[in-house]
């Protein structure tokens, strides 16, 4: 794997939340929100209320982030650094070895996840590896899939998405 630890949090966190905005929208109280912080182990000030509009704002943002060819993302990822002022430095706290951090623990929930979104699509773009965003491949659904394993193996963008290609495969052996 050629990303390093926090960069793949980064990134599993922000499809979480690009997938979110489809419907049906799975952010939309306090409540997902700060299950949504303490699931991704985020660090800095915890969510307030007033994070919760500015979070799901930033949806769409990370959506077409995500869905944009390789070239595509580039002017969406320096836009995003220069817009926020990122600037990244070398940081280690509790048990987590040495990382990125390019924001402070201070800033807007939203702007921090931004951020980090930006710093692991750099290491993305570099790596030449935006292949690992793919559609989900049940028929009617827009969901990111990101496959990080060796073998590429995942389909499906959410485990509602999974079971339902498992029920659609289980009526077509019945109706056979
Ligand atoms: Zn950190
Ligand atoms: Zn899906």
């Amino acid at each position: 794997m050629p990303f390093t630890p926090d960069t793949i949090a980064a990134l599993e966190s922000a499809v979480f939340l690009a997938n979110s905005w489809l419907e049906p929208d799975t952010l939309t109280t306090f409540d997902d929100l700060d299950t949504f912080f303490d699931a991704h182990e985020y660090t800095g000030d915890r969510p307030t209320a007033a994070d919760l509009e500015q979070v799901r704002e930033i949806r769409p943002r990370l959506h077409a982030l995500f869905k944009a060819t390789r070239d595509g993302a580039v002017p969406l990822v320096n836009g995003i650094l220069a817009e926020q002022g990122a600037l990244p430095r070398l940081v280690r706290h509790g048990d987590v070895d040495w990382h990125i951090h390019a924001t402070t623990d201070d800033r807007p929930l939203a702007e921090r996840i931004l951020v980090e979104t930006a710093m692991a699509m750099t290491d993305v773009i570099r790596a030449d590896e935006m292949s690992r965003f793919d559609r989900c491949e049940m028929d009617d659904c827009d969901g990111v899939v990101l496959d990080l394993s060796r073998n590429r193996s995942r389909k499906y963008c959410s485990t509602t998405c999974t079971n339902r290609a498992a029920q659609a495969a289980f009526r077509a052996r019945q109706s056979d």
